[in-house]
């Protein structure tokens, strides 16, 4: 038996959540995850811990998680949505197309032009998702 409560854990618990023990599994398999896994993926590190976690269950949780605002979900462009612990502070998404390998990163020029393009238009701007999709450059195809 673990006794080590999780971030997600913790704010299951603060939104008055119940927790089973297979829901404390994929609260810490998802505090611990910096790659933003899909379903599949938090399934196959659940299952490490407790062998008996179906996928269903890893889905109801996570939509579950979701609902609360507990986690993120995106979109990476593939079809499959995949998981994050709600930032605390706001970043934006790189992702390799050919490896799925998704990078956080902010740029503060990103962030005063789009509020910039909200107030030329006659809006604050209150939220924003921006994804950069990506394949490495190719260094020997340039002469
Ligand atoms: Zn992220």
């Amino acid at each position: 038996m673990t006794q080590n409560v999780s971030h997600i854990e913790q704010l299951c618990t603060d939104k008055g959540m119940k927790m089973t023990e297979q829901r404390r599994v994929i609260a810490r398999v998802l505090s611990e995850a910096t790659d933003h896994p899909d379903v599949e993926e938090v399934h196959r590190r659940s299952l490490a811990e407790d062998a008996r976690i179906s996928i269903a269950t890893v889905y109801r949780t996570m939509r579950l998680f979701e609902e609360a605002d507990i986690v993120k979900r995106h979109e990476f462009g593939d079809g499959r949505a995949r998981y994050e612990e709600t930032p605390t502070t706001h970043h934006d998404h790189l992702i390799d197309m050919r490896t799925g390998i998704v990078t956080e990163f902010r740029n503060d020029d990103i962030e005063r032009l789009q509020k910039e393009v909200a107030e030329a238009h006659g809006y604050k701007l209150v939220g924003h998702r921006l994804e950069l999709y990506v394949v490495p450059i190719e260094k020997n195809k340039e002469t």
